[in-house]
């Protein structure tokens, strides 16, 4: 089952990852990060399908997919 884990403190609260997830299982937590933003969690783990939009998607990479252990990468900066 794919993992996704969403780095708060990287997270600006854009909600980009939000409206992209299909399955809508990503959601704004109701405290603010170092930064002072809302930022984005996973509220319904069991239901990711591993599409992989949400992790795409994020403007500033804080978002991973794990699958098995092992973190899957998109981008190479
Ligand atoms: S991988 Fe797809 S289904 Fe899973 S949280 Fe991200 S956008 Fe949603
Ligand atoms: S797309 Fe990235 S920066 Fe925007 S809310 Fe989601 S995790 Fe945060």
């Amino acid at each position: 089952m794919p993992q996704i884990v969403i780095d708060r403190d990287q997270c600006k609260g854009c909600e980009l990852c939000v409206h992209a997830c299909p399955q809508k299982i990503l959601g704004m937590a109701k405290e603010i990060n170092a930064k002072g933003y809302f930022f984005a969690r996973v509220e319904e783990q069991k239901r990711c399908i591993g599409c992989r939009l949400c992790c795409i998607t994020c403007p500033d990479l804080a978002i991973e997919m794990h699958v098995h252990g092992t973190m899957v990468h998109y981008f190479a900066y």
